[in-house]
């Protein structure tokens, strides 16, 4: 930071270390700094919005752990409930105060969720949910859209196949292509291409399942239209309509998009923030469906670690000063500086570039006109983002490692931060 090249030796002798044991050296394939052309860094500490690596380089932080730290890193009111928390014991196994506190939070929060049943990732509530709307209305279908990223859940890691048909096949290896088959892909924000999919399939469709605000592509915001009209179809033809809000929720506003939008989903998945920086997800909705859950229901689900009282002490802190502080409005306009300083660095540079952002999230798309769905987000310069990325590290600001990822800012960001990130976007050369 502040000029002085970066130091880098520790970090690569941890990467070096990390490969030998851990495949990639990483736990999630995207911290690997791949598709920037980096090695990653390795984080020692964090607090506020600045992150320090082992070799001592600080940096201002706009990943956030991928969303979760609103709050910043290291919260204080966070870290006091958690300690005292930990301090009776980490994990029982057997129901606590503290899960109910959560759920009537959520419930409060999210008008679509009358019961919410916790888990320890997003993914899981995912999985949840699908298995859920399956079981509910036993249909095998379920409808996704090109770009939304829901988790590392086999139904969902799926792709449009050659010949553009409608029939998904597996991303990843190891995803049976029987699964895939029962998931119907379709192009974001597309009503028309959704329309005709019910049309040819709407009987067999168990669910549609979509970010509203799409995070996992880049930020790329689903129009009400879309939305509406998603609801209308599930309607029509007795499908259920899955919002996946673990990125969303809490994010955008106290509670979720779907509020905003004037749509209501029948399932909700959470996570990330609802966790303030512990592992977490929950799947919510109307009661009517959420009861076919075991072991009210039929539709098995279980966790042992599921409502654990840390993460459940962690997410109500987090939203007990959200609901108190109301930052959203302050945190909207420090986004909103931000993105218009770097629009108007960009602009005067004359780098091609468009800048989607909804409250505090947001995604400089270079070389694009504008990114609507996930053919648009594909048009990017990764090699200019890439290069945006590199130069942005060596100045001190931690950026998402990949075009196709939110930037977030936290209530600890400072204006003096802003203005260090947007004279770093002035000095590099992209
Ligand atoms: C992060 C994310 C998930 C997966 O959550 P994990 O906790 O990483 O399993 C699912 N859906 C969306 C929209 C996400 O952003």
């Amino acid at each position: 930071m502040c000029g002085v090249a970066m130091r880098n030796e520790r970090n690569r002798e941890l990467f070096e270390r990390a490969c030998k044991v851990i495949p990639g050296g990483v736990n999630s394939p995207v911290r690997a700094f791949k598709s920037v052309g980096a090695n990653p860094i390795f984080i020692e500490k964090a607090k506020g919005a600045v992150l320090t690596d082992a070799d001592g380089n600080r940096y201002i932080d706009y990943c956030l752990s991928w969303g979760p730290m609103i709050l910043g890193h290291a919260n204080k009111a966070v870290l006091d409930e958690v300690r005292k928390v930990m301090g009776r014991g980490t994990s029982y196994g057997i129901p606590t105060p503290l899960e109910t506190a959560l759920a009537e939070m959520i419930v409060e929060a999210v008008d679509s969720i009358e019961k919410v049943r916790l888990v320890s990732s997003g993914t899981e509530a995912v999985m949840t949910a699908i298995r859920l709307a399956r079981g509910v209305t036993g249909r095998d279908n379920i409808v996704k859209f090109a770009g939304c990223y829901h988790g590392h859940v086999d139904h969902v890691l799926v792709q449009a196949g050659s010949g553009l048909t409608t029939l998904g096949t597996p991303s990843s290896p190891g995803v049976p292509a029987d699964f895939a088959r029962h998931t119907l892909l379709a192009p974001y924000n597309d009503l028309a291409a959704a329309e005709k999919l019910f049309e040819e399939h709407g009987s067999s469709i168990a669910a549609v399942i979509l970010e509203p605000v799409a995070g996992n592509m880049g930020v790329v915001c689903g129009t009400k239209a879309f939305l509406k009209g998603l609801r209308a179809l599930c309607d029509k033809y007795g499908s259920l309509l899955i919002f996946d809000e673990v990125i969303t929720g809490f994010r955008v506003g106290y509670g979720c998009v779907q509020k905003m939008v004037g749509v209501r989903a029948d399932l909700t998945t959470l996570g990330k923030i609802i966790g303030g920086g512990f592992p977490i997800g929950a799947i919510g909705g109307r009661a009517d469906v959420m009861r076919h859950l075991s072991p009210e229901g039929a539709v098995y689900q279980a966790g042992t670690l599921s409502g654990n009282p840390v993460c459940v002490a962690a997410g109500i802190a987090t939203l007990r000063q959200l609901k108190e502080r109301n930052p959203y409005p302050h945190l909207e306009a420090m986004t909103l500086r931000l993105c218009t300083e770097i629009a108007a660095i960009f602009k005067a540079k004359g780098i091609a570039h468009t800048i989607n952002r909804i409250g505090s999230m947001f995604t400089v798309f270079f070389g694009a006109e504008a990114v609507t769905d996930y053919a648009s987000a594909l048009k990017c310069d990764t090699g200019r983002y890439a290069a945006y990325f590199r130069q942005m590290l060596e100045a001190g600001v931690y950026l998402p490692p990949s075009q196709f990822e939110a930037n977030f800012l936290s209530t600890a960001h400072t204006e003096g931060q802003i203005e260090k990130t947007a004279a770093a976007v002035r000095r590099i050369d992209v």
